[in-house]
């Protein structure tokens, strides 16, 4: 039977030059679990300073397990997809309750806990306990198809299956965990999405798109759809000292995080109808109203354009709608609470600027 040189090559490859990165440093289960869930739809260069906070605060999964939600969100602030985190201290209680902290060895263990899909699970196992269980994401999936000069395929998810069949046997015979990490590392460093440099990779013997200089049909590029980009207003209102914030927890993208309440306006509006909306969907009537900036921010799915103001309550209840997820806070609160980094943003500009133009 013919052996394959190159999961061997890569290995090596990868032993001689990773980049180094603090979950390296230190393999443990419990830090590479934070590690590749921060890594989900997160760059490396994003996600260290992150890593190093969260490992700080809390360095294993008891201290994660006995932490409030609310304190995990603050470090994991402006990170995005507050889910992660949520679903990371959900995991952290049960794995502290249920295995008294003992972190799951396998694929399949890491698979039942919340938030652990087929990658991730792969993952951890593979570099944390040397399970021979090939690991295959987006970046991972490129670097195959243009290594095997492979079109088409159905769906994603043959496609996925498809690779993780054919590394299957290769995985058998390297160390697992050198061996994911270095398939996710060409992925990450050389076989880019959109320029590659072959003449640096460790696969350029046998890449069937590389000999036949095929790279940009592999794997077939979808349609890009376009990004939808809405309008909203957020104010900053206060009230003897203290700031209007709601947290609308349960079913929000934002789970749990505190905000300046914000509203999503027709476009054609001006900044001083939005904000007189904005103050009609929270019930409160104020005096003098200003501009304290206006920004772009992009979601994984859409943009918007925040036009923030802040003005004095001068009359009014908060609604009913809102008084269940709504309080006054003083700034030096503000501070300390995990926020939205649309709010964070606004806070940070009228606190350290705190110059603002009036509207109204
Ligand atoms: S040789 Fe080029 S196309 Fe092939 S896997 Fe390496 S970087 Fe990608």
């Amino acid at each position: 039977m013919l052996v394959e040189k190159w999961p061997a090559r890569i290995t090596r490859w990868f032993v001689k030059g990773h980049r180094n990165m603090p979950w390296r440093d230190d393999p443990s289960p419990y830090n590479v679990w934070i590690s590749e869930v921060m890594l989900q739809q997160t760059r490396v260069s994003t996600v260290v300073p992150y890593f190093n906070r969260f490992v700080k605060r809390f360095p294993d999964v008891h201290a994660l397990a006995m932490a409030k939600l609310e304190d995990a969100l603050l470090v994991w602030e402006g990170l995005g997809y507050y889910a992660r985190v949520k679903h990371l201290h959900e995991a952290a209680r049960l794995i502290a309750g249920k295995n008294g902290g003992e972190l799951p060895k396998t694929s399949r263990d890491w698979m039942t806990l919340p938030g652990i899909g087929p990658y991730t699970a792969a993952a951890i196992a593979s570099i944390s306990s040397g399970e021979r269980v090939p690991a295959v994401d987006g970046n991972v999936l490129r670097v195959m198809s243009r290594f095997r000069g492979n079109v088409a395929f159905a769906t994603r998810s043959s496609a996925i299956r498809n690779i993780q069949e054919m590394l299957s046997p290769m995985i058998r015979s390297v160390n697992p965990s050198h061996f994911n990490q270095a398939l996710m590392e060409i992925g990450a460093t050389l076989c880019l999405p959109r320029k590659t440099k072959c003449h640096l990779c460790p696969l350029k013997y046998e890449c069937i798109s590389f000999r036949k200089n095929g790279i940009n049909l592999c794997p077939v590029k979808r349609e890009k759809e376009a990004v939808p980009h809405y309008q909203e207003v957020a104010g900053a209102i206060s009230k003897n000292g203290r700031y209007l914030i709601v947290n609308k927890y349960r079913g929000n993208m934002l789970h749990g995080l505190w905000e300046f309440p914000r509203l999503r306006v027709d476009g054609n509006i001006d900044s001083r109808m939005a904000a007189k909306a904005l103050l009609s969907y929270t019930g409160l009537h104020s005096g003098s109203i200003n501009h304290v900036i206006s920004f772009k921010h992009a979601y994984s799915h859409f943009c918007v354009t925040v036009n923030a103001f802040s003005c004095t309550w001068r009359r009014g209840s908060v609604k009913t709608i809102l008084n269940r997820c709504a309080r006054w806070a003083p700034l030096s609160e503000i501070e300390k609470i995990p926020m939205s980094t649309v709010s964070r943003r606004i806070f940070l500009t009228l606190t350290r600027h705190g110059k603002t133009t009036s509207i109204v």
